[in-house]
């Protein structure tokens, strides 16, 4: 074994490779969970954690929310198996809701995570326009597929300093690209740098501009006044789709996800996580017209979707449970995961008000995050700029150790459920206030 792998093995479990399953589940110190309910986590040794990380957000009614899970073993009593050939009433029931729901949907396909959905639109839009190219930006995250996996979150001095109105350096995100994944194929710009987005489009033969409408990936970046009409006004002067990728905003924000707050309709939008509540699923979706490549008659611009596991029922019950409960007056979801933020949200403020460093609490919502930096960021950029990455990572391991669980990785967003409680917020504020008491 190589001094690498050998240095890798320490401590981690030797028959995982890289110790983790999903290489960004990686924290130091390891963690060993071994249960979640609502809003909370435990490890091994019994402690118990107020979960603000929720698996990288999907569980926007908290860990095994009953009625989902009940739904589940409903499918399953029922004998609702995998049957991978036609149709099934269920998937058409959870295709309407779904289309039911969100303004720029058309037609839905389901996939079993957000990155095959990605992937998915790109070939759609590429198929639909007859171009190659993607525009993307910096600091967004849109999964793992060849397409899209550039510039993630890069070091700062990986990339040369940023000229407004121009387009980034490419950088992978992942070694084992192919170099035709490379420069002909996609161009990575800041966000909320409209003149950068149109320098790239008039210049190239874009099939898609692919962004997440809220920078989720890097904390809560939000779009510009006019930023997103801008980018749906420059799509169609040049030709290229516009295709949000609604992964993380998408039900987290709104039943219609967060176009339905914006006002602005894509061509091609993409979900997953919160919309089935932790159970494996994507959705690439979007107007018929671009939708109806995946079976169009003339085989060389059909694109192929497919997946042993799409649409699979438990998946199925899943997204449908969550979807009728998120659709419930009653529950009022929506409306009592803006009060927990509200009260997290002045909470922080109140108590950051006091700190001799600069700090800036952004939200959306349940999601949330806090900057060590004097102002809400526009940009990558910004962020690379001016956040202390250092005091991040030690505010959230302190609050680890206290038992609130922020992933330990400096802007990771984090999410309220709807299983969080006035209580727990209330406990998360006084464990906050003892953190930054002690945080250097
Ligand atoms: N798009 C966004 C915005 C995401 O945040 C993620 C995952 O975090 C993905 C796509 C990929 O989704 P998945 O991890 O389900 O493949």
């Amino acid at each position: 074994m190589s001094a690498v792998a050998e240095q890798i093995r320490e401590s981690k479990p030797p028959s995982i490779a890289g110790g983790v399953m999903s290489l960004n589940r990686s924290i130091d110190p390891m963690i060993t969970f071994v249960r979640a309910k609502g809003a909370y986590m435990w490890d091994s040794t019994g402690k118990k954690y107020i979960d603000y990380h929720a698996a990288f957000a999907p569980y926007l009614l908290g860990h095994g929310d009953e009625d989902v899970d009940a739904a589940v073993i409903e499918s399953i009593k029922k004998g609702e198996s995998l049957m991978g050939a036609g149709t099934t009433p269920w998937e058409q029931e959870v295709a309407d809701l779904i289309v039911d729901s969100v303004p720029g949907l058309e037609q839905v396909q389901l996939t079993g995570s957000g990155s095959e959905a990605v992937g998915y639109a790109v070939r759609l839009a590429r198929a639909a326009t007859g171009r190659e190219s993607v525009l993307l930006m910096q600091g967004g995250y849109n999964g793992w597929a060849d397409a899209l996996s550039f510039n993630l979150m890069d070091p700062a001095s990986n990339l040369a300093n940023h000229v407004s109105g121009s387009e980034h350096e490419l950088r992978p995100i992942t070694a084992g690209l192919p170099a035709s994944a490379g420069t002909e194929q996609a161009h990575v710009v800041e966000f909320n740098d409209l003149d950068a987005v149109e320098a790239v489009l008039a210049g190239n033969d874009v099939a898609a501009v692919v962004l997440e409408p809220i920078l989720q990936n890097i904390g809560i970046v939000k779009p510009k006044e006019g930023y997103l009409e801008g980018i749906r006004q420059l799509c169609d002067k040049y030709g290229a789709l516009l295709v949000f990728d609604e992964v993380k905003t998408g039900f987290r924000h709104a039943l219609g996800g967060y176009q339905s707050i914006c006002g602005i309709t894509p061509d091609l939008s993409v979900f997953g996580k919160a919309v089935a509540n932790g159970y494996p699923v994507g959705v690439v979706g979007g107007k018929e017209e671009f939708m109806s490549y995946c079976c169009h008659p003339d085989l060389s611009k059909r694109v192929l979707i497919a997946g042993t596991y799409n649409a699979h029922p438990m998946v199925v019950a899943a997204t449908s449970a969550t979807l009728k409960k998120l659709k419930c007056p009653e529950a009022d979801v929506y409306g009592r995961l803006e009060a927990l933020g509200n009260q997290l949200e002045t909470g922080l403020n109140q108590l950051l008000e006091n700190c001799n460093f600069p700090s800036t609490v952004v939200r959306q919502g349940s999601a949330f995050v806090v900057y060590f930096m004097d102002h809400a960021p526009e940009s990558w950029r910004d962020i690379a700029d001016n956040n202390d990455a250092r005091r991040d990572v030690e505010y959230r391991k302190k609050l680890i150790e206290a038992g609130v669980f922020h992933f330990p990785v400096t802007t990771k967003q984090g999410s309220i459920s709807a299983a969080h409680t006035e209580s727990d917020i209330s406990q998360t504020l006084t464990i906050t206030e003892q953190v930054l008491n002690i945080l250097t």
